[in-house]
């Protein structure tokens, strides 16, 4: 059998339908990161003059995170509950 180190269970939480008004990709990226990091993105975040969610995105994927350019947007636009 192959090696298989996946948590079933994990997979599937963190697959879950996300409804809107619910913490999003990005607020669950957020809340894996250490608290440095996590700062740093934040400030990133809310600098909408130096990144674009393109940018944003693509460092989060960098860190090892799923997230999506629109999932960006939306979280800067509050259109999600990580911000409230
Ligand atoms: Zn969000």
């Amino acid at each position: 059998m192959a090696k298989n180190t996946t948590n079933i269970d994990d997979l599937l939480k963190a697959n879950t339908r996300r409804t809107p008004g619910s913490t999003c990709t990005i607020g669950v990226a957020l809340a894996a990161m250490d608290p440095a990091t996590r700062a740093k993105i934040e400030v990133a975040i809310d600098d909408r003059a130096r990144f674009a969610n393109t940018g944003l995105a693509a460092v989060l994927r960098e860190l090892g995170h799923d997230v999506g350019t629109s999932s960006m947007e939306r979280h800067r636009a509050k259109g999600c509950k990580c911000r409230t």
